[in-house]
C-alpha cells in the first residue's frame, strides 16, 4: 500500500463560514455548522505506479490505497482494510451488453442498491470513531428515504453499538420490498411511515436538526450523501471498472443515474484522482434541473416530478454544489466533462422492453434511464468504450417493470425471506409527533 507520508486531510465547508475538521468529525457531524457540505482542502493524485498496476490489486488493495488519503490517520491502516474488506464482500461485474456498451453492476450487496457501499463504509466508520473516543452518549442518525437510502441504511448501521437510526418515508409511495427493506430489522432501527410525501420527510428532518429541544437530548447526524463517508468510498465503483476495462485500451464513458448526484461526483472525483475517463454522462428522469442548467447555465429547481426512476426524483441535487466545486465552479470546464440528458418514463419503460427484448437483460427503470444517456452520447462517438451503472436490482421495482417482462419466477435471496416478513412502523402525521419520540429517550 502507498503513503508513509502521513498528513491529515482537512474538509472545509463549501459556505466558507465555519472550521475545518477532519475526516472524522466531518463524518460525526455530518453536514457542517453552517451548513455547507464538507469538501477535501485537497484532491488526492495517486501515483503512477497505482494506475500502472491497478489490473493486479484486489478490491480490497484498490480500496485502502484510495480511501486513505481521504481518512487520513482518523484510522489506522489495519482497521481501514477490515473494514473494506468488510463492506465490499460483494461483487460489481461488469456484463457487456453490446459492442463497446456494457453496464456495472452494484446491486450484489444486502439491499441490492448501489447505496450499500456507502451506507456500510459510513456505519463502519462511524462505529470506528464513537468506539475510539469512548463515547457513552447514543448518536441518532435520522434520515428521510424516498426509498432505497432508508433500507442501504438500515441494514448498513443493523446492530451497530452506539447508534440508533430513525427512518422516514412517505406512506404509500415506497416499494412493497423497500418497505419490508426498512421495517422489518428492528434492534436499533426504527421506522417512521409519515402521511405525506418524501419532502415532507425531508422537510421533518431538516427541521429536527435544527431543533435545540431535540439536539439537546439527541446527537444527531444524517446519512445521506451529503456525508462524506457515504459520498466517498462510491469512487471504488469507478476504479473497479477501470481495473476490468483498461486492457481495451478504449477512451471510457460513464453513464451514471442521477438523482442527487453522489455517485456521480464521486466518479468525477476518481478521475481527478488521475483516472482516465473521456466524458461523464448525467442520465436523469423528467426532473430536469442539470440538463437544462449545462444549456443555460442558469440554476433553476422546479417542482419534483414522481416517476418510475424514484430515488432519483430529486430537483435540487444537493451534490451539485460538489461537483461545480470540483470543477473550480466553471461551467465551461465542467462541460468538457459532462454531459446531461433527460429521459421520461414512457421512453424509459419502451427502453427496459427493448433491452429485455434484443438482449435477455432486465434493466431496473434507474439504469434504463443509464442506458439511454449512454446510447445518446455514443451516438456522436464510436471510438468510446461506454459502461452505464446498475444501480439496484429490477426486483426493487416489480410495479413498474413486471408489465413489461412478465412475472419474476425466482427472486432473489435477498428479497425471497423478506416478502414473508411483517414489518413494524410508527405511524407520524405531522412534526410534531416525530418530535415527540425524538424527545422521548431510551425509545
Ligand atoms: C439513490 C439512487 C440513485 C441516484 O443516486 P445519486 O447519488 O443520488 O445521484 C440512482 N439509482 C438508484 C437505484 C438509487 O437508489
Amino acid at each position: 500500500m502507498s503513503g508513509n507520508t502521513i498528513t491529515t486531510m482537512n474538509y472545509y465547508s463549501l459556505n466558507k463560514q465555519a472550521p475545518n475538521v477532519t475526516f472524522d468529525e466531518a463524518v460525526i457531524r455530518g453536514i457542517a455548522p453552517d451548513k455547507g457540505l464538507y469538501f477535501p482542502e485537497e484532491i488526492p493524485r495517486l501515483p503512477a505506479s497505482f494506475w500502472d498496476t491497478i489490473e493486479h490489486l484486489s478490491k480490497e488493495e484498490i480500496a485502502c490505497t484510495a480511501m486513505k488519503p481521504f481518512v487520513g490517520d482518523t484510522i489506522d491502516d489495519a482497521s481501514l482494510l477490515e473494514i473494506v474488506t468488510d463492506v465490499l464482500s460483494f461483487d460489481f461485474p461488469i456484463i457487456e451488453l453490446e459492442d463497446q456498451v456494457a453496464t456495472l453492476e452494484l446491486f450484489h450487496g444486502p439491499t441490492m442498491a448501489f447505496k450499500d457501499v456507502g451506507a456500510r463504509f459510513m456505519a463502519r466508520c462511524l462505529g470506528y470513531f464513537l468506539k475510539q473516543r469512548n463515547q457513552k452518549e447514543e448518536v441518532t442518525v435520522l434520515v428521510a428515504t424516498s426509498g432505497d437510502t432508508g433500507g442501504a441504511v438500515a441494514r448498513g448501521f443493523y446492530k451497530v453499538p452506539g447508534i440508533k437510526v430513525m427512518i422516514l418515508y412517505p406512506s404509500g409511495k415506497v416499494s412493497d420490498i423497500q418497505e419490508k427493506q426498512l421495517t422489518t430489522l428492528g434492534e436499533n432501527i426504527t421506522a417512521f411511515e409519515v402521511a405525506g410525501t418524501f419532502d415532507d420527510c425531508q422537510a421533518m428532518v431538516k427541521r429536527a436538526f435544527l431543533d435545540q429541544e431535540i439536539t439537546n437530548k439527541r446527537q444527531l447526524t444524517s446519512a445521506n450523501s451529503i456525508n462524506v463517508a457515504r459520498w466517498l468510498p462510491q469512487l471504488l465503483y469507478y476504479l473497479f471498472a477501470y481495473k476490468e476495462l483498461k486492457k481495451k485500451g478504449k477512451p471510457l464513458v460513464f453513464s451514471v443515474p442521477s438523482g442527487n448526484f453522489g455517485n456521480i461526483c464521486a466518479g468525477m472525483m476518481a478521475h481527478h484522482m488521475g483516472m482516465p475517463v473521456q466524458q461523464f454522462v448525467a442520465a436523469v428522469n423528467s426532473n430536469t434541473t442539470i440538463p437544462r442548467f449545462m444549456q443555460s447555465g442558469v440554476y433553476a429547481p422546479t417542482l419534483t416530478v414522481p416517476t418510475i426512476s424514484n430515488a432519483m426524483d430529486v430537483s435540487d441535487p444537493s451534490n451539485f454544489v460538489r461537483v461545480l466545486q470540483l470543477f473550480e465552479n466553471d461551467l465551461s470546464t465542467l462541460s468538457r466533462k459532462l454531459t446531461s440528458y433527460s429521459y421520461c418514463d414512457q421512453v424509459t419503460r419502451a427502453t427496459v422492453r427493448d433491452v429485455y427484448e434484443n438482449c435477455k437483460y432486465i434493466l431496473d427503470p434507474h439504469g434504463a434511464v443509464g442506458y439511454l444517456g449512454l446510447k445518446e452520447y455514443l451516438k456522436g462517438d464510436t471510438e468510446a468504450y461506454g459502461v452505464f451503472l446498475e444501480t439496484a436490482h429490477p426486483v426493487k421495482f416489480l410495479p413498474a417493470i413486471e408489465p413489461i417482462v412478465g412475472k419474476y419466477k425466482e427472486l432473489p435471496d435477498q428479497v425471497k425471506n423478506l416478502v414473508k416478513k411483517g414489518g413494524i412502523t410508527q405511524k407520524i402525521a405531522n412534526y410534531e409527533e416525530l418530535k415527540g419520540h425524538l424527545t422521548l429517550i431510551d425509545s
